[in-house]
């Protein structure tokens, strides 16, 4: 139960790469036959990624991952619209990429303000409004929250953004084939995407850039990808995240029925049977596959280590943040205390998921939870 960190190849989409390893192996930019196998075959897949999101495939710029993706957007956008303004307007429950990125950019010159979130994890568009002026060049909310599985109100942020000329992004990473996007609907500019997300490869990623847009390059070479990101493409990854994308779109509404109600029925089944465990994030308004309870007085990576031993994986925050010793700051950002947000796990449910995996691990968790109790000094006598 730990998808978020990362998912399995969906082996229908496997078989589609196959070829494009050693049969197929050509380059798009030679000249000969082989090139224009190769060409048909990322075209194509460009046109699935596109049609995902509601976007035309020329609009898709393939990238190794969302990291690159991040990257390109915010400082290809900052960088090539700089004469507009200074300011860059995000969230504060950013993927650690996106706060990173904010700070290189910060020491480029750039003034970095970020939105609040409420105690559900949703963004404070009121606040929004106040920050964004007519120096914000660009502004960007993520679509969906991978640790607390909130879905942001990403077309209300878009319009804010679009009042002051400001272009908006979103890294649509974790919502990506949970729930529905279009690009046209939002109002989005730019739109990060992953492969692996979809279950299709590592490895790929996609940036969505919306037509009559630019952003400057990071990766300078042969101009490949519109002049956008530069190298030989990885066609076999890029033909995967086709695929997938194709399959996501198909199957996102069923899958997405089912693991409503499988996350639902996890959530109800820890919450009441262990005492003093607590969701967080909105009740409602979350991915469907995605779980964050908390339990006090003990530890999430206690936790995690007791649940590996029974079969059950699962994650304490994000995986790009789970070696450093710090609380998530999405935990913090909706007004946990630190001990509270140690004390909080993660589950993301993916296609592998069953509603026996479900009923195991409320059977489980109870005992695990009680035992580790049970060696806090902190934990009330009731509950040991
Ligand atoms: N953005 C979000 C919202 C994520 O959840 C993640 C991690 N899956 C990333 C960006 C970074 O993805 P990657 O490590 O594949 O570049």
């Amino acid at each position: 139960m730990d998808y978020g960190a990362a998912s399995p190849v969906d082996p229908r989409v496997l078989e589609e790469m196959m070829p494009y390893f050693s049969d197929s192996f050509g380059n798009p930019a030679s000249l000969h036959s082989y090139a224009f196998e190769a060409q048909r075959a990322m075209e194509r897949a460009r046109g699935q990624v596109a049609s995902l999101i509601g976007a035309e495939p020329g609009e898709i710029v393939f990238t190794s991952c969302a990291t690159e993706s991040n990257n390109l957007a915010l400082i290809g956008a900052a960088l090539r619209y700089r004469s507009r303004g200074s300011g860059v307007v995000v969230s504060n429950i950013e993927h650690i990429s996106i706060l990173n990125i904010c700070k290189e950019l910060s020491k480029q010159g750039f003034e970095i303000r970020y939105v609040p979130v409420d105690r559900d994890g949703i963004i404070r568009l009121d606040r929004l409004e106040a920050l964004v002026d007519d120096e914000t060049v660009l502004v960007s909310i993520m679509a969906a929250n991978g640790e607390i599985g909130t879905v942001q109100p990403i077309r209300e942020a878009a319009e804010v953004a679009h009042e002051h000329g400001a272009l908006f992004h979103t890294d649509a990473t974790a919502a990506a084939g949970k729930v529905p996007l279009d690009v046209g609907e939002v109002g989005v500019d730019l739109m990060t995407l992953s492969s692996n997300d979809l279950y299709g490869p590592k490895g790929v990623g996609a940036l969505y850039v919306r037509k009559g847009l630019r952003v400057k390059p990071l990766m300078i070479g042969g101009g490949q990808e519109n002049g956008m990101r530069s190298g030989s493409e990885n066609i076999p990854g890029i033909v995967g995240m086709g695929k997938a994308a194709e399959f996501a779109k198909k199957e996102m509404k069923s899958e997405a029925e089912r693991l409503t109600r499988l996350r639902d029925r996890l959530i109800k089944g820890i919450t009441e049977e262990i005492p003093a465990s607590y969701l967080n994030g909105h009740p409602k308004r979350r991915l469907p596959n995605n779980a964050n309870i908390r339990f006090s007085y003990i530890e999430g990576e206690a936790l995690i280590l007791s649940l590996d031993e029974l079969g059950i994986q699962v994650s304490s925050g994000s995986a790009c943040a789970a070696k450093t010793l710090e609380p998530s700051h999405v935990l913090l950002a909706i007004g946990l205390k630190h001990e509270e947000a140690h004390g909080s796990l993660v589950f993301t449910l993916g296609k592998g998921n069953r509603e026996e995996h479900v009923e195991y691990v409320i059977r489980q968790m109870p005992g695990v939870v009680r035992r580790l109790r049970s060696m806090s000094p902190l934990t009330p006598e009731e509950l040991r």
